[in-house]
């Protein structure tokens, strides 16, 4: 099987612009390539990824949706790196047997039925736009079983929940060292960006006086100063954007990971990254994380937006065995899993086309 990977065109991968979704494609080429799939990945320009060579197209990236109205109308640049990525892919179709888009955005969902070779989506976010919603409902319904999500609870924010198929995350485990002992620290992981939360995990942090360690790349700037101003006596530190192996180190060290999405995440890799550290995840139940955390055994699940419910959580992190967060990530979430899903999912869409 070949297989052409389109990614996300919001940023270059590596710039971490594009979220879960740089990590999660990385993943998922990695646990291809073990099944001796072959794999060619298509990217915007200055993309970086491993030692994994990339077809790089030069162009204006696309908007993040999450910062954009529900109602608002597709938006394409002039010289758009999302048309010119699928222009290419056009181009070289016939030399694969199935396409793979990661990018959340209006253009190769229109695009898919005038195509040769069976396109797959992969949709990392939940329902966040009218005109997203039409269209990936309308190519569900003519190409089932081509629409992949990453839980059913993002699943669920869709009119079309029914006919997406699931497919969770994995990870490299063995680039995650298990940390038995923890400092008195926590982490908060992630794009800073507003439906992120990260005000409350900085409050939960000044209510505790635990420091907390930020990691992640700015994406929204003016946010970061407000909290930065609202916040000045919380004892946070931020490290900046870091490699996996950095993250993994820091991240390690830590008591627990908080996670404070206002939105439905579509997954939340950095869940499952804490917990491959032996770090329990402390999260508002919302979104991807509650299908991640097991509540009270690999870290708690606490009211959305409810700063005390995150400070009464922090005080019984004693209760959570920081083996079980590990062997969670071992059971559920291994590389081998994530390749084995994928192909299977593949193999179902050839079947039918
Ligand atoms: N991340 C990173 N370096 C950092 C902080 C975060 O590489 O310093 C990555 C992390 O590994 C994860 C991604 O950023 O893959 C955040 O993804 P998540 O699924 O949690 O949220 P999203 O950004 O997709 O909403």
């Amino acid at each position: 099987m070949k297989l052409l990977l389109m990614s996300t065109s919001v940023g270059p991968l590596g710039s971490g612009l594009g979220g879960g979704v740089e990590l999660t494609l990385l993943n998922i080429a990695i646990g291809l390539q073990k099944r001796d799939i072959k794999i060619d990945i298509v990217a915007p320009s200055g993309s970086k990824l491993n030692s994994i060579p990339i077809v790089q197209i030069p162009g204006e990236l696309q908007t993040p949706a999450q910062t954009q109205e529900r109602n608002i109308p597709i938006i394409m640049a002039g010289n758009s790196v999302l048309v010119n990525m699928w222009e290419y892919a056009r181009k070289v179709q016939a030399e694969y047997d199935l396409i793979l888009n990661f990018a959340y955005d209006w253009l190769p969902f229109y695009l898919t039925p005038f195509f040769h070779t069976s396109i797959a989506h992969l949709v990392s976010m939940g329902s966040l736009s009218e005109t997203m919603d039409r269209i990936i409902g309308q190519i569900a319904a003519q190409f089932p079983g081509t629409i992949g999500v990453h839980t059913a609870i993002q699943a669920a924010t869709f009119p079309f929940a029914s006919q997406c198929k699931c497919l969770g995350s994995g990870l490299d485990l063995s680039l995650y060292e298990f940390c038995p002992q923890p400092e008195n620290q926590l982490a908060w992981l992630g794009r800073i960006s507003p439906e992120k939360g990260l005000e409350d995990a900085v409050a939960a942090a000044q209510i505790t006086g635990i420091p907390l360690k930020i990691m992640g790349k700015i994406q929204d700037e003016n946010y970061w100063q407000k909290i930065c101003t609202n916040y000045p006596q919380a004892p946070v530190k931020y490290l900046g954007f870091l490699t996996t192996t950095q993250l993994q180190q820091e991240l390690g060290k830590c008591k627990a990971l908080l996670m404070t999405p206002r939105w439905v995440e579509a997954f939340g890799n950095v869940a499952i990254e804490a917990l491959a550290c032996g770090v329990p995840v402390i999260s508002y139940r919302r979104g991807g994380p509650v299908s991640i955390i097991r509540d009270g055994e690999t870290g708690f699940l606490v009211e959305p937006d409810s700063v005390d419910g995150l400070v009464n959580a922090i005080a019984h992190l004693d209760r959570i065995d920081r083996r079980s967060c590990r062997q969670q990530t071992e059971v559920e979430y291994s590389l081998e899993a994530l390749g084995w899903r994928f192909e299977n999912w593949f193999k179902s869409i050839l079947a039918k086309s």
